[in-house]
């Protein structure tokens, strides 16, 4: 079946009244036939129903045999990191989540788990930064706010090679344009907070994989540490994953316009998109995904034009997070990568005049029509802003 068909079919799901939605179990524990004998759930923290629910349902869209559900995205790339020991060394993009940076550099470092940086759009760089105490390859493609692109074949037989894992961060594409396990990567893991839920409503995230083996390894973490995903959450996640391949084909779409409109504006000096990237990027990305995708960054040159712009729009409400139904607009600088620590802000972080968007299904000539009117207001304001207020944007 197509993706798009296994979006909406639960295929495993049985219910013994035959509820067509799988019931909320909400309920901590599991009442045992007696002291020595257990059934399949005791406790929630260990499994929940309607988790297992969910977690068929994403390891099938992601071509995978197992996932793991949890409390957010953060929550599943810790439980990925709990599978290296102290000595180990992570190798790891240079434009990630700024609260992946967080993580690898104020964390992990303390249990002597080491992270390298690279740029892994380049193959030969992350193979010299490659050593024998390397053991996760960590990677976005398209990366985020750059949108640049890793060449997942590649940098798994390179991990492989190396005696890595392969871990590729899918929360930019989803299951529906990119599918990392069949290109070679170990773990595919996401914030579904972002596309998979689709409507801003629940932090969750996933780590999914082919290797039964490595399944244990991740579920005894999401039981020993206890950041699985409840219930209720689990249930709206359901929910929100029927209408993931109607809503990111559209916002794919949409952005593909909103792009090109952007491109057409003196005032943008550059637009970052995988549909208008360099040809050779063009290539590998295209040879591994379908779609482009809904998050769109640009610069102006001028971070207090950028502010005025975020500012003044009226359907892009101001908000960090991208993948949802709404349309949002943020400066990444201040505001999702602020959480780099300042040592590696020059080295990682997005210019302060960047301006990332994410386009929702709202109706694309509105969108557009919105960031051409926030735009003129803000040419319009560039004459008159004062200096006291040109100091700093944030
Ligand atoms: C948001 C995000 C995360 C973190 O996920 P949360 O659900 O916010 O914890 C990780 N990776 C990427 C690419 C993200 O955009």
């Amino acid at each position: 079946m197509k993706t798009s068909t296994r979006c909406v079919h639960l295929s495993e799901f049985e219910d013994q009244y035959g509820a067509t939605v799988p019931p909320i179990y909400q309920t901590a524990t599991f009442q045992q036939s007696s002291a020595t004998e257990f059934g399949e759930y005791d406790y929630s923290r260990s499994g929940n129903p309607t988790r297992t629910v969910l977690e068929t349902h994403l390891a099938e869209l992601e071509n995978g045999r197992h996932a793991s559900a949890f409390a957010s995205g953060m929550a599943a790339i810790t439980a990925l990191t709990r599978l290296l020991n102290s000595g180990d060394e992570i190798i790891a993009g240079n434009d990630l989540y700024g609260g992946t940076v967080r993580l690898l550099g104020q964390i992990l470092p303390r249990q002597g788990i080491g992270v390298r940086y690279v740029d892994t759009s380049d193959v030969d760089a992350v193979r010299k930064a490659v050593s024998s105490r390397s053991k996760l390859l960590l990677v976005e493609t398209p990366s985020n706010p750059f949108l640049r692109i890793s060449d997942i074949r590649r940098l798994g037989e390179l991990a492989h090679d190396a005696g890595a894992w392969l871990a590729v961060d899918n929360s930019m594409l989803s299951p529906i344009f990119q599918q990392p396990l069949d290109l070679g990567a170990d773990f595919v893991i996401h914030s579904a907070t972002k596309f998979l839920s689709g409507h801003s409503d629940i932090t969750a995230g996933v780590i999914v994989t082919k290797s039964s083996e490595l399944h244990e390894q991740i579920a005894f973490q999401q039981n020993a540490e206890g950041a699985g995903l409840s219930p209720f959450e689990s249930w709206l996640l359901i929910r929100g994953l029927k209408t993931l391949s109607l809503r990111v084909e559209r916002q794919n779409h949409s952005a593909a316009r909103v792009a090109q409109f952007l491109q057409g504006v003196p005032e943008v000096k550059k637009v970052y998109h995988p549909s208008l990237i360099d040809h050779a990027a063009r290539v590998v990305h295209l040879g591994q995904a379908t779609g482009d995708g809904a998050v769109i960054s640009f610069i102006t040159g001028d971070e207090q034009f950028s502010k005025q712009i975020v500012e003044g729009t009226k359907l892009f409400s101001i908000a960090v997070s991208f993948g949802s139904v709404a349309s949002t607009i943020s400066l990444p600088y201040c505001m999702s990568h602020a959480s780099i620590p300042p040592a590696l802000r020059d080295q990682l972080a997005p210019p302060s005049d960047l301006v990332r968007l994410s386009v929702g299904i709202e109706d694309v000539d509105d969108l557009i029509e919105d960031l051409s009117l926030a735009i003129q207001s803000a040419i319009v304001c560039r004459g008159k802003v004062s200096k006291v207020a040109a100091a700093r944007v944030c």
